[in-house]
């Protein structure tokens, strides 16, 4: 995490990657510290159901722990990235709200989150793997990376009939194509 919000927060180096698949808490509520389950074999210190604040969580979305993660038993927070799904969904789809605002709201920012972070991390695989495939193959990447973009920035992703899994495993298997000879 960084000194804003708070979450299982980015301590990656992100700088590779275009803006909006960098995390910016600051823009965000603190999505990966409510939404997801997590425990403490996971590296997050402790047994956390979904959609429930993590315990060290502030009012303002920061982490009061944040400056010792790792020695308070959240090394997980520590190198946790949501590859900018968090501020993406906070912004775009519900235009800076949170999900303190109704149980309603917060049911459908997590579920978008959950939707969004699959997708987003998959844009960021997809960025890393064009610079290091030959030109035909980086144009096939490029496509994919513009199909997931576009149904993230439309909000088609949310959609009952977008299959996220299913894309997963598409852009997984063409990756594996693609890389592995
Ligand atoms: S300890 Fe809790 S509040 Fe802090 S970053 Fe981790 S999940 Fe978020
Ligand atoms: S979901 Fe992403 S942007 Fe939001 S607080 Fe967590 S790491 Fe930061």
């Amino acid at each position: 995490m960084n000194e804003q919000p708070m979450d299982a927060q980015p301590r990656n180096d992100t700088a590779h990657r275009s803006p909006q698949l960098q995390p910016d808490c600051a823009r965000c509520c603190g999505l990966c510290c409510v939404a997801p389950a997590f425990d403490a074999v996971q590296g997050f210190g402790y047994d956390k159901p979904a959609q429930v604040a993590c315990r060290h969580l502030r009012a303002d979305f920061r982490c009061v722990i944040h400056d010792e993660l790792a020695a308070r038993g959240f090394p997980a927070c520590a190198v946790f990235d949501c590859h900018g799904a968090g501020q993406r969904v906070t912004q775009q789809l519900f235009a800076g709200c949170s999900w303190t605002a109704s149980p309603q709201i917060a049911r459908r920012m997590f579920a978008a989150y959950g939707k969004y972070r699959v997708l987003h991390e998959l844009m960021a695989l997809l960025e890393t793997a064009i610079q290091r495939v030959p030109a035909g193959d980086a144009t096939r990447l490029q496509e994919r990376l513009r199909q997931i973009n576009s149904l993230c920035e439309s909000g088609a992703a949310l959609e009952a009939t977008v299959r996220v899994e299913l894309i997963r495993s598409n852009t997984l298997q063409l990756l594996r194509e693609l890389l592995v000879h």
